[in-house]
């Protein structure tokens, strides 16, 4: 039985090549300003124990840990963030890198890469944490019980108000929507009956399974 058990969101903004070694790990400069892509809310799936069919057929899936944020009400310019976001959690930016690299060489949109259904898992929501990106805390995911990726999130390129301020100017921001923050390096394939785990600081998360 694959979880069903969708979230209810409303936009899904995420930000690519935010965090140094990351880019690097692909081959990528920095960006000057962010680079935002954005995913449909059916991406969304919770990541609550069960398992979570993805995509077998398109070559490699590849996890991307991820910050995520929650906002409670509209983005006005100059809102504090404890005031535009209720919740924060650790999400996983699903990504097809085999389309993604075909999609980069055309110079297509990511959609088909980055999009699909129960792309976008999620932890379970924790309480907005003033300065959690700045706390020392740090997020983490754990493959088949070894830690492969740890990130802090003072090492984006552009952190919270940064990417809030430009998302909220340019876009928009409301309630329900969510804004994953990047990903650092270590990213990698998932496998067929891969468990996954997601930590802040050591507190798990998230965990599930992956039918590929
Ligand atoms: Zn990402």
């Amino acid at each position: 039985m694959t979880n069903q058990n969708t979230l209810d969101c409303r936009n899904i903004y995420c930000v690519g090549r935010n965090y140094r070694l990351h880019a690097a790990e692909l081959g990528n400069a920095v960006p000057e300003s962010p680079m935002i892509f954005a995913k449909p809310s059916h991406a969304a799936v919770r990541l609550d124990g069960s398992a979570i069919a993805l995509p077998g057929d398109r070559g490699a899936v590849h996890y991307e840990a991820e910050l995520v944020w929650l906002a409670g009400r509209r983005y006005e310019p100059g809102i504090a963030l404890h005031e535009l976001y209720t919740h924060f959690t650790v999400g996983l930016d699903l990504t097809l890198r085999d389309v993604q690299d075909g999609l980069k060489a055309k110079g297509y949109p990511w959609l088909a890469a980055k999009g699909f259904r129960h792309s976008a898992p999620l932890g379970r929501w924790l309480p907005y944490e003033a300065n959690a990106e700045r706390s020392g805390r740090s997020f983490a995911m754990r493959l088949n019980g070894t830690e492969v990726q740890r990130g802090h999130a003072a090492d984006m390129v552009f952190d919270l108000a940064a990417l809030t301020a430009h998302v909220g100017a340019i876009y928009g921001i409301g309630p329900g929507d969510l804004l994953f923050t990047g990903t650092p390096e270590g990213v990698g394939k998932l496998a067929d009956g891969d468990a996954v785990e997601l930590l802040w600081g050591d507190e798990q998360v998230g965990a599930g399974t992956f039918v590929i």
